[in-house]
């Protein structure tokens, strides 16, 4: 089925579509208001959007998506850099600007179109060929200098049709999220995900537990940032018990929360993975267990492999770690203008090379170890998990935060470095914590106590800073 050819043909009455903070549309207000701007974009190849959490912002993706353009969210608040890089990466020829009229100062900024919710057009725009570009995403920027990445709407179509079958994601469904509307989570799960399936959607526009807890839905996305707050506030997250759904991605979730939410909120939240070139390609199921720790299993139309650094396939014996390797109807085009990126993240044999370490079970469910840069340890001989010694620092009931890298050890090749948030904390304690924990090799030898740690738009901690200190 088209992209969105639910939206495109809706004439369903129903009051509230979309609601964000506290203004909302109707499927058909929403088509008309989109089709008016795609009436404007006809002959555009590539329309940038200043991705703020509001309808405006909502009515530009879909107009974009209507008149067969490929849409470019640009983060609202990036510094003049980031945003004039994916101004002009993109090739941008216009940018859609909506309430706050957004980066019209900027010298990099395309011809602009203005976003009004109160324009109309019953004008019908034909789906394009699924092979068309729907969005040119970029990555979060955890590790580098994000990358653009090119999905067609064919790619992001099959996403969402798996999601729905492992979620059972059904137009009674009503979304809650507080999510940036640029990556894939936000834009393509928590935004096109109701519109290709006319369920609806409230977006709180920050996400905060209070939030989270006042809004009536039935399915609920998180970052593990908002999942760690709201299950440090019982009254958030026992406000949640009655919710059908509580899904989880984007970085690893701790299990430490996993086991906080399923006694406070009675769900075992599920997990899923994926990447911006990818989308998402495993997940548990909602008709099935969710095991903290774990990512569940393949999506339909997915399929995965777990590589040695010679590229052989290794066992699914659920201990033997290597390259998560991935192919199926969800991968990207390519990156843009960045032909060394594109070369190295493709094997010989055409499987995505993931850059994150797994290990898989003899039933199939896969644990991501983390990042092969920056959560694989190699420390004496051993290969060391990060999220494992970080889960064992967040049991401690003054460690608040937790992340852990390898630093340069002159015997060890690596030792197993941590940093923590957290109120009356000493080194050796944690230390000690720890090795009462995890194998003796595990433990940490040195912890620095810090106020914060650094994290992008999606929460998720910028290592590569950390192992650089
Ligand atoms: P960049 O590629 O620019 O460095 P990024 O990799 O964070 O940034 P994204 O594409 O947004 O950009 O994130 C994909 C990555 O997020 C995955 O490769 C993986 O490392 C991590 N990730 C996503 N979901 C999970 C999960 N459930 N558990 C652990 N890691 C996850
Ligand atoms: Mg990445």
């Amino acid at each position: 089925m088209p992209l969105l050819s639910w939206l495109s043909e809706s004439t369903d009455e129903r009051p509230e579509a979309v609601r964000i903070d506290d203004r909302s549309v109707s499927w058909v207000e929403l088509r008309r208001t989109a089709a008016a701007v795609a009436d404007d974009l006809r002959g555009v190849r590539r329309v940038a959007v200043p991705a703020t959490p509001t309808l405006e912002t909502v009515v530009a993706v879909v107009g974009g998506l209507l008149a067969g353009a490929a849409v470019v969210p640009v983060p609202p608040d990036a510094g003049p850099v980031e945003r004039d890089h994916i101004l002009r990466d993109s090739g941008a020829e216009v940018l859609l600007t909506g309430a706050d009229g957004g980066f019209v100062d900027s010298p990099a900024t395309p011809p602009t179109v203005p976003v009004a919710l109160t324009r109309r057009s019953d004008a019908r725009h034909p789906e394009p060929d699924p092979a068309a570009t729907a969005l040119i995403l970029y990555t979060s920027g955890t590790t580098g200098a994000p990358k653009g990445a090119v999905l067609s709407r064919g790619a992001v179509a099959a996403c969402l049709d798996g999601l729905a079958d492992a979620w059972a994601w059904t137009p009674d469904d009503r979304l809650v999220h507080g999510l940036p509307l640029f990556h894939v989570h936000g834009l393509v799960l928590g935004v096109l995900g109701p519109l290709r399936l006319g369920s609806r959607l409230h977006h709180v526009g920050r996400p905060r537990p209070e939030r989270y807890a006042a809004a009536a839905g039935s399915l609920y996305f998180g970052v593990p940032t908002i999942w760690s707050r709201i299950a440090a506030d019982a009254d958030a997250a026992r406000a949640l018990r009655g919710a059908r759904l509580l899904v989880s991605g984007s970085a690893a979730l701790p299990e430490p929360v996993f086991a906080a939410l399923a006694d406070l909120a009675g769900h075992r939240v599920v997990e899923r993975y994926g990447m911006t070139e990818t989308l998402i390609t495993v997940s548990a199921r909602a008709d099935g267990p969710r095991r903290p720790g774990t990512v569940g299993l393949p999506l339909p139309g997915v399929r995965t492999r777990v590589v040695d650094e010679q590229g052989d396939t290794l066992p699914a014996d659920g201990a033997a770690m290597g390259e998560l390797q991935v192919r199926g109807d969800t991968l990207f085009d390519g990156y843009l203008h960045r032909p060394d990126a594109d070369a190295a993240s493709r094997t010989a044999d055409g499987w995505f090379r993931t850059g994150d370490v797994a290990t898989v079970g003899p039933d199939g469910w896969h644990r991501i170890v983390g990042r092969a840069a920056t959560d694989l340890i190699k420390s004496g001989g051993y290969r060391i998990g990060a999220g494992e010694v970080e889960d064992a620092l967040l049991g401690h009931p003054g460690v608040r935060e937790a992340a852990v890298v390898g630093t340069p050890h002159p015997d060890l090749g690596q030792q197993v470095t941590a940093y923590v948030v957290g109120d009356g904390l000493r080194e050796a304690e944690l230390i000690d914590f720890v090795a009462r924990q995890l194998s003796v090799h595990k433990r940490p030898r040195r912890v620095r106590l810090v106020d914060a740690l650094p994290r992008n738009a999606m929460g998720k901690v910028q290592k590569n800073l950390l192992a650089e200190e």
